[in-house]
């Protein structure tokens, strides 16, 4: 386990200013802090999908364990092939999927070949079926039809007995649910899912079912930090919200410390907080508070709370999102073993011009998607106030903007992070 503490870690990056944070150097930070949880667990195929793989996976077996056809065709011997001209040969027999033709085949023989069917010995060419013509058991292969090696897959070509089919620290994706499959893996092993509480801070917050009182608002980030972990593959324990008092605060902070890997809160941790929640944090924990050259999102926490890594996020509904997204997530990704690997961003051409001062990143909610012409364009979804919640929900994107970059004028190209990939 990393044991620095956060002045030490601070030291090690360079330009670190509390104050006046930008986005890479607190990723940096965070980077730094976080430890990796180490123990193993062995699950089914099935359920490793989204989990991180714990070891290498070395193969086996060959796979294909045999040359096969990948036509159905006609496998022959490419010597045989006519330099020009037809080629005419005898029909030997047949040979399915799964199934070895055990015969020698003679000279100026074919076998007829169905796909994944293993090769005969001595041929090495499959002509696909639809190139050919029959009479009989006599096979015509017009010229040019095919060359020596066509349509034939090797032993192994896939994945060579005693390579490294996958690697430790991988998001088991459903590609990989097959691969192990074609290993012929059952139980596959993963780092044990992270353990993540969190709670909501405030007293105007109301629960779902409470009545909303005069100044209050109902707790949204309760559901979204939930949905966002939910997605993350993270087992969550959810303390609801906390009232303002210092005894409800340090018990459910030190309740979510003992029981998780990683505590997150939101609300309470801006520059003019008039609660207590910042206090019970240092109070408890190993915590700084930082200002960060981002928007939304400025304010947030981060330490250390026990063992438990804690994240104290800003109030507003959408800074909540975006600092998840912004440093939560690598940071949880980290801590359960899986090697980070950047976002694939979208570059569009903004259909907006945007006001963007240089000296601190901003994302922007947006709508991304084809012009006429089919090229990739965003629009930003209006308001980007840091409580507008629907923004973010009619959004299916973020503009990314650079900390250095100024003004964005109609039709310059900007990095988009898409919201839905392939899953
Ligand atoms: P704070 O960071 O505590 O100053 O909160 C900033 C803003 O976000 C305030 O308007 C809060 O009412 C609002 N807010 C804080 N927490 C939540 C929450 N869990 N759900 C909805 N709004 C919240
Ligand atoms: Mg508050």
């Amino acid at each position: 386990m990393n044991m620095q503490t956060l002045e030490q870690i601070a030291a090690c990056v360079s330009g670190y200013d509390p104050n006046a944070l930008p986005v890479e150097k607190a990723q940096e930070f965070i980077g730094r802090l976080v430890p990796k949880i180490g123990t193993v667990e062995s699950v089914a195929l099935r359920s490793s999908l989204g989990r991180v793989l714990a070891h290498d996976i070395v193969s086996p077996i060959d796979v294909p364990s045999h040359d096969n056809s990948a036509m159905d065709g006609y496998a022959l011997r490419g010597s045989e092939l006519a330099a020009d001209g037809e080629t005419v040969l005898t029909i030997a027999g047949t040979g399915l999927a799964g199934q070895a033709f055990d015969a020698a085949v003679p000279p100026a023989h074919c076998v007829r070949i169905m796909t994944g069917a293993v090769m005969p010995a001595g041929l090495d060419t499959v002509v696909p079926q639809e190139f050919t013509k029959t009479a009989g058991d006599m096979l015509r292969i017009p010229a040019g039809a095919v060359r020596t090696g066509d349509n034939r897959r090797l032993a192994g070509e896939d994945l060579a007995r005693g390579c490294a089919a996958l690697r430790a620290g991988r998001l088991l994706r459903p590609a990989d649910l097959g691969l192990l499959a074609s290993l012929g893996r059952a139980e596959v092993p993963v780092f044990r899912k992270l353990r993540v509480a969190f709670f909501s801070t405030g007293d105007e917050l109301r629960s779902i079912g409470e009545p909303l009182d005069a100044g209050c608002v109902y707790d949204s980030n309760r559901y979204t930090i939930w949905a966002m972990l939910q997605r993350l593959g993270c087992e969550v324990i959810d303390l609801g919200v906390v009232r303002d008092e210092p005894a409800a605060l340090r018990a459910a902070f030190s309740e979510a410390a003992a029981s998780a890997d990683a505590v997150i809160t939101s609300g309470g941790v801006s520059v003019g907080e008039a609660d207590h929640t910042k206090q019970i944090m240092a109070e408890l924990g190993e915590v700084l508070f930082w200002r960060i050259a981002m928007r939304p999102g400025r304010p947030m926490a981060i330490g250390r709370i026990g063992e438990a890594i804690l994240f104290g996020l800003p109030g507003n509904p959408v800074a909540v999102m975006v600092t998840f997204y912004a440093f939560v997530r690598d940071a949880l990704r980290a801590m359960s073993g899986a090697a980070v690997e950047p976002l694939a961003l979208l570059r569009a051409a903004c259909t907006t011009p945007l006001r963007k001062k240089p000296g601190r990143t901003e994302y922007q909610r947006a709508i991304v998607g084809r012009s006429a012409e089919g090229r990739w364009q965003v629009a930003i979804t209006g308001s980007q106030g840091s409580g507008i919640l629907s923004s973010m929900s009619a959004a299916n994107g973020m503009v990314l903007l650079h900390h250095e970059q100024g003004d964005v004028a109609v039709g310059d190209e900007v990095e988009v992070i898409p919201f839905d990939g392939l899953v």
